[in-house]
């Protein structure tokens, strides 16, 4: 089984020492979130994680969920555990405390998404559509929803779905068939099936609150059409207690390549009782609060297992021998494989992309706060446009790197990583559904370049890019290699955004031909504006810890030389155009 051990030292030295952030330090609400209790969050999450969460990871993959007679049954320990987990009030930590919750910020929330998703991507999934639930609630749904659902939520003790996918709707959910009739009273009779649903049903809470995307039979068909209800397992009496199961079924739950713990059920609908949330036709803006900021989390989700897979890759090659260096030392036999220069370039790309991402993540989330807090609705705006740029490019690349982390990971193992005694290889097949689930990579590549580029004119990357033009100008000579090189990248990311901008005009599938090259070339030199960041603190900062300062800078290097060289390869390949790939003829 692989271990793990919170990286609560990069986490608190983000939250300390990158904390400083303009608009970010004009928010009243977080000015008493001191260090001292984000510490003491972070290490009492590193527990339980580590501890109690860590282990259901190999026995949820070994007794996967099951349906019994229409039930779900979550794997053995799991009840156990989510009963901890709620009563230690892990779901409430971003939750307003008006509902219950514990009102930290989502800087601090966003850590302890990586941790779980380190321990156990299939235990965390049985909680995180609740957060995104609520979220959707929370911003969409009058007052009267909002006090009946959202503190039995925050409370844990209701969970909340997801419910997009049908039998012949993924992407295009235009083409859903799902209907809802209104009845007289006010509330509607839902009617569909819907597939893939995450935490569908399970056997750990007391109700379970879906969030239903359908159409009104007197809708116009297509994405205009869509209405969003919630439709509770069990009807909620007037005292808010639990009642009558509700018209919903589990047809089936699926058999999976990984993430063999989480349910993913089929739910049939069958005149089930719904409550429209926001306003008629508009379920898809509302719905988009939920997956917006749950395309975030999936990438959270892609760095914690890549956290996981380099701990255990650095462990394992610190103690297996096979082989001798150029500069071998040993007399009698063979070197450490961490020795070997393939392996260690392997061992600092998983580092300085984790390190990295973990750096771009706290700024988004920061973002994210100012875009919902800030007093000045001009700013709320600009940080709101930033975070809407970012969550393709942090949904898509984080999964893809973690599908080549787990990978190289892997590899490190040698055989022993194929076969499944270290654990090393589940975690490569619990990554692979992150590119795929909460719109595939490259749907999210696309919705990149034709939609969030071309949004306010193209206004929103073009601050983005004077954003982190102005913010890496910093004259210090230690950091000059660092911050000229980054300027050769940023000048190929805004040739790259011209380029896709005029192929908008002219050709489109050279466009979409190259979307993914550009959220790519976006990506990298996003994670480097945040390795630029931590470049500066950590030179200003040395004397206090040369030691952690020594790592960052030389982690950093690494990226600068080795990774990032990425972002001009994919501007490469992608401007040479799509003619060949469109006329190609596939016999
Ligand atoms: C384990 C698991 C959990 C899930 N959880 C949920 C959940 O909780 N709730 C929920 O509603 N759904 C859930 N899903 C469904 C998931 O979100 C969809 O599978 C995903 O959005 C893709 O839809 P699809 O499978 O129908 O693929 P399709 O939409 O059929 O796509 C097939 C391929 O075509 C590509 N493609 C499609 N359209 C375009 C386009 N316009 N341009 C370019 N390429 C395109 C896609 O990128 C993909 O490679 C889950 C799925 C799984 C497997």
């Amino acid at each position: 089984m692989p271990t793990y051990s919170a990286p609560v030292e990069d986490m608190m030295f983000l939250f300390e020492k990158l904390r400083d952030n303009k608009n970010y330090n004009e928010l009243e609400k977080y000015k008493e979130v001191s260090s001292e209790l984000v510490k003491d969050i972070l290490e009492e999450a590193a527990k339980i994680n580590q501890n109690l969460i860590l282990p259901l990871a190999k026995i949820g993959d070994e007794n996967p969920a099951v349906l019994e007679n229409g039930v779900v049954r979550t794997p053995p320990g799991y009840k156990e555990a989510y009963q901890k987990y709620i009563e230690d009030g892990w779901t409430s930590l971003s939750c307003d405390p008006k509902y219950g919750g514990q009102g930290m910020p989502k800087t601090v929330s966003a850590f302890f998404d990586e941790m779980l998703s380190s321990a156990s991507l299939s235990f965390k999934l049985y909680s995180e559509l609740s957060i995104g639930a609520y979220n959707c609630i929370n911003h969409h749904a009058s007052d009267e929803i909002k006090n009946t659902y959202l503190p039995k939520i925050v409370e844990g003790k209701w969970s909340g779905t997801m419910c997009l996918t049908e039998p012949v709707c993924g992407t295009d959910l235009g083409l859903l068939k799902t209907k809802a009739e209104k009845q007289s009273d006010g509330t509607y009779k839902i009617t569909g099936q819907k597939i893939f649903i995450t935490s569908g049903d399970q056997d750990l809470t007391e109700n379970i609150i879906h969030l239903v995307i359908a159409r009104a039979t007197d809708s116009p068909a297509g994405t205009k059409g869509i209405s969003l209800f919630l439709v509770p397992k069990f009807k909620v009496n007037e005292d808010g207690t639990v009642g009558q199961r509700n018209g919903i079924s589990t047809g089936s739950i699926e058999s999976k390549m990984g993430i063999k713990g989480s349910a993913t059920c089929v739910l049939n609908f069958d005149q089930a009782t719904g409550f429209m949330i926001g306003k008629k036709d508009k379920g898809l803006n509302a719905m988009f609060t939920m997956m917006n900021l749950e395309r975030i989390v999936v990438g959270i989700q892609g760095l914690g297992i890549s956290e996981i897979a380099y701990q255990n890759s650095l462990a394992y090659a610190k103690e297996r021998k096979q082989g001798k260096t150029n500069n071998t030392k040993s007399t009698n036999g063979a070197d450490f494989i961490i020795e070997h220069a393939d392996i260690r370039r392997s061992l600092l790309n998983m580092k300085s992309i984790i390190e990295g991402e973990r750096a771009l993540c706290f700024w988004l989330s920061q973002q994210t706060e100012v875009s919902l807090n800030h007093p000045d609705e001009k700013i709320r705006q600009e940080a709101s446009d930033f975070v809407s740029l970012m969550t393709p490019v942090v949904k898509s690349l984080f999964t893809d790197l973690g599908m080549e982390i787990t990978n190289d990971a892997m590899q490190i193992h040698g055989g022993y990583g194929y076969t499944k005694d270290q654990g090393i290889e589940q975690l490569f097949r619990d990554n692979r559904i992150t590119p795929i689930y909460e719109g595939t990579n490259s749907v999210q590549a696309a919705d990149l370049v034709f939609r969030k580029l071309s949004n306010k004119n193209g206004s929103i990357i073009n601050k983005f890019l004077d954003l982190i033009k102005s913010e890496t100008d910093i004259d210090h000579e230690k950091i000059k290699p660092f911050t000229k090189d980054f300027a050769h990248y940023l000048s190929i990311l805004t040739k790259f955004s011209e380029w896709i901008n005029e192929k908008t005009k002219s050709d489109k599938d050279d466009v979409s031909a190259a979307a993914n090259d550009y959220l790519k070339t976006l990506g990298f030199v996003s994670v480097a504006y945040a390795w630029i960041k931590v470049l500066d603190i950590s030179f200003k900062n040395y004397d206090e810890n040369k030691n952690f300062y020594d790592d960052k800078i030389n982690t950093a290097k690494f990226y600068f030389d080795k990774v990032l060289p990425r972002a001009e390869q994919h501007y490469k390949s992608a401007i040479s155009g799509s003619s060949n790939i469109m006329n190609f003829k596939f016999n």
